[in-house]
């Protein structure tokens, strides 16, 4: 099972720090298989959810290793970073994303298919299996299937991204669909990524071999450009002196927040009201959520309120408002997706507290990763 709560992550760090430096440069991109992923830190899950803040790894592995030995692992942390910057000055792409699902795909017997795990393509078939199974791909598995996906079945990216989503432990609405928009060419124009046979066989160690059956000279898929960087959305701010503290998946770290008064009381929002996932990252959600409403009650010594309902969450979070005496929610940003889509739809004041880490990086997201990637010794040096 995936890490996912502080102790876990925890445990899986400090397992993974001795090999964040030459091992991992030199083995992150081979896909050994399933419960063979020893080569990358599958901290993924966590780290998506806050149990683990991306600068506290960062300092971990700093603490571990010089920053040029453990230069790799750290600029992968940072493509998080920069993704969730990217999108962030630009919601319309995960807009007009989420806008292409609603709108639903013809169901031809080729999407069935790719949907289902039966292309008849082994390794796609198997990554179909691995993804369902145990909600976790290898990087290089991902960008191997998505280009499958893409280039080789022809099937539309969005319908791709939305089945990642679904089944993704680690689903991120920032990494997710802008990884899907890579690998399609449209991320960065007219560059797409091609899966071949030689260069799977090298990195699953000859488990697969897919000669002949991919679309290996592949062509950027037409789209409009990219919308150019937005300013980034303030944090809102509401008045009042009493919050009651809210934790979604976004952030379950609130110890380690900033507030700016003490809360009256801690909830978890139901995990289900982010949409429809795969039972497995429901439930990794709702632990997350758990674990962190657990931490943040023994830290700041507060009742959790805990146990809203899906159906009736906006009547009952005012009713615990009510009764917790709150006169705002105080929350971590949230950040450009399913949480964020929800939470601003609901009217009552809130409070939300934006991490230094991402007001430092996110600014610096407006173009591409290379020159980001040049301002990592500048963000570490303020960690
Ligand atoms: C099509 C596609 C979809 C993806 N969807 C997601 C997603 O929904 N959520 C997600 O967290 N990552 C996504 N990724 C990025 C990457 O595949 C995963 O972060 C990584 O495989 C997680 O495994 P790990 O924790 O063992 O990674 P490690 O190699 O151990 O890396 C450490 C951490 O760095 C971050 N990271 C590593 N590589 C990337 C990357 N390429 N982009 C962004 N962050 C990275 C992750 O937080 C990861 O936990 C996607 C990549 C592609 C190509």
């Amino acid at each position: 099972m995936l890490p996912v709560t502080r102790d876990e992550a925890q445990a899986r760090l400090a397992a993974f720090l001795p090999h964040t430096a030459s091992h991992y440069a030199k083995r992150r991109n081979y896909d050994y298989g399933p419960s063979a992923h020893d080569s990358v830190s599958r901290l993924s899950a966590a780290l998506r959810r806050r149990t683990l803040c991306e600068d506290e790894t960062i300092s971990a592995v700093l603490g571990a290793h010089n920053f040029q030995a453990a230069e790799k692992f750290i600029q992968e942390v940072y493509w998080r970073t920069y993704w969730k910057g990217w999108l962030e000055m630009r919601p319309s792409i995960w807009a007009d994303y989420r806008q292409k699902i609603a709108a639903g795909f013809v169901e031809t017997e080729a999407l069935m298919a790719a949907q289902e795990g039966r292309t008849g393509i082994a390794c796609f078939d198997a990554w179909h299996q691995e993804l369902l199974e145990t909600n976790y791909l290898h990087n290089h598995a991902r960008m191997w299937f998505a280009s499958i996906w893409i280039h080789t079945l022809g099937l539309p990216w969005q319908a791709g991204a939305d089945l990642f989503m679904h089944h993704l432990s680690d689903g991120d609405p920032a990494s997710n669909t802008l990884g899907w928009r890579w690998v399609a060419g449209l991320q960065t124009r007219g560059k797409a990524y091609g899966a071949r046979a030689e260069n799977i066989e090298q990195f699953t160690n000859g488990r697969f071999a897919p000669y002949g059956e991919l679309q290996e000279d592949v062509a950027a898929l037409d789209g409009p450009e990219n919308p150019p960087a937005m300013a980034l959305r303030q944090a809102q701010q509401a008045s009042g002196n009493k919050p009651l503290l809210v934790i979604t998946p976004e952030d379950c770290h609130a110890e380690s927040l900033t507030l700016p008064h003490q809360p009256v009381g801690v909830l978890s929002l139901p995990a289900g009201l982010a949409g429809a996932r795969a039972a497995g990252v429901l439930a990794a959600d709702e632990r997350a959520m758990r674990d962190g409403c657990a931490r943040a009650a023994a830290h700041y010594t507060l009742k959790d309120y805990s146990g809203i309902s899906v159906e009736n969450w906006e009547g009952d979070l005012q009713e615990i408002m009510t009764q917790s005496g709150a006169d705002h929610i105080v929350m971590a940003f949230q950040p450009t997706g399913f949480w964020y889509d929800t939470l601003s739809a609901f009217s009552v004041p809130m409070t939300e507290i934006l991490r230094p880490y991402d007001a430092q990086a996110w600014p610096y997201a407006k173009k591409g990763f290379f020159p980001f990637k040049e301002k990592i010794p500048h963000f570490i040096a303020a960690l």
